[in-house]
């Protein structure tokens, strides 16, 4: 069983036009905002079945706005709270302009942080900047070469379908990202979310969205340059070298359990799914005392059509043999009847585990519709 630990950092410097996650630009105490995580990880350390944690992963938002201290005194706080295994990850999401020689020394040096995972999304500056991005490509490669010194485990993040942006640009990207020999790369897709002001710029015709057919141009670059040179496509957005699939994100899906620690965090127990209030205000003045989260209990029904949505989405796919372990005979019928209407050229059958080639993870999201009970 693996149990992960998440804290979301809900802070930016600026907002990217396409992003929807929840953040804010004008809060900057973050040293009570630590405050607060530490008290809510003690009064929520029963929520998971377990004190020792697989992975500690910590997201944004920015986490790298917080200074290093800052840093070092939420992993005192957690220290106190849980136990590591010996081998667990634990990750900071970082973005490439707040990264310094310096700042990259001391977290290793004063943190058991052991994975950067750096917001690249593209080595092309027309792309970052029509998006908002806050670095430009000199910068990211800086941050690299930083990175690279110090970490041997770090991940980079890429977004393809970017206004702009051809096949020559995004194999420009990707060849650059190579040069760097990361271990890991994430790459998805942009979506215009509802709310954000990429939404009203592709209203307004001020940027032109990359169709659909682009998109798949992309993904196909992807895998083929990624699988040239030995990175596993072990996920529809997430590419590895052997033995460095994210354990974190790979927990989410299998369905792990994992507590979510800030504001509009996130958490799981196998039973209950959690929501944490997505106002850091109203965050750090409950944190530890009082309830402020929303939640589900997780009934059969959904924790199956759960389990099929994220295994279609993954290379290690679905297993009839644990439908049936852990579902049962009506839901090992339903998962065949459905199966058998996946077109025989996406699927790969390997005696009772079935799981989606590149091609068919594309549309692993209309496939796994078909399923829902
Ligand atoms: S840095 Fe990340 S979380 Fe912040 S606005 Fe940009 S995409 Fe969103």
């Amino acid at each position: 069983m693996s149990v992960g630990l998440y804290a979301h950092l809900p802070f930016c410097k600026s907002r990217c036009y396409y992003c929807a996650f929840y953040s804010q630009t004008a809060n900057d105490n973050y040293t009570l905002y630590v405050k607060s995580l530490i008290n809510e990880a003690e009064h929520e350390k029963d929520f998971l079945p377990t004190k020792t944690l697989n992975s500690v992963y910590l997201g944004g938002g920015t986490p790298s706005l917080l200074n290093v201290q800052q840093l070092a005194t939420l992993f005192n706080g957690l220290k106190n709270i849980f136990s590591v295994a010996d081998n667990a990850e634990i990750t900071i999401e970082v973005n490439p302009d707040d990264v310094t020689e310096d700042y990259i020394k001391d977290l290793k040096m004063y943190t058991p942080i052991n994975r950067i995972s750096i917001g690249i999304q593209s080595f092309n500056d027309e792309e970052l900047k029509i998006v908002n991005r806050r670095h430009n490509a000199s910068t990211a490669k800086k941050a690299l070469e930083i990175i690279n010194k110090f970490y041997d485990n770090f991940s980079l993040d890429f977004i393809y379908g970017l206004p702009l942006q051809t096949c020559e640009s995004w194999q420009d990207s990707i060849n650059t990202a190579l040069s760097f020999n990361p271990k890991h790369i994430s790459a998805y897709s942009l979506s215009v979310e509802h709310g954000t002001y990429m939404e009203k710029m592709a209203e307004d015709k001020t940027v032109i969205i990359p169709d659909e057919n682009f998109v798949v141009d992309c993904y196909n670059i992807i895998n083929d340059m990624l699988d040239k040179h030995g990175f596993i496509h072990y996920e529809i957005s997430n590419y590895c070298l052997k033995d460095f699939e994210a354990k974190h994100n790979t927990n989410y899906w299998n369905d792990g359990k994992y507590l979510g620690l800030g504001a509009g965090a996130h958490s799981f127990n196998g039973k209950i799914r959690r929501w944490n209030v997505a106002s850091v205000d109203e965050y750090m003045r409950l944190a530890g005392i009082g309830n402020f989260y929303g939640k589900e209990n997780i009934d059969k029904k959904t924790a199956y059509n759960e389990y099929i949505m994220l295994g279609l989405r993954t290379k290690k796919g679905i297993n009839l043999d644990n439908i049936e372990k852990y579902f049962g005979e009506f839901y090992v019928i339903n998962t065949k009847k459905y199966l058998s209407q996946i077109p025989y050229n996406h699927l790969i059958v390997n005696g009772l585990n079935y799981n989606l080639n590149d091609e068919g993870m594309l549309l692993a999201d209309r496939y796994s519709v078909l399923f829902v009970i």
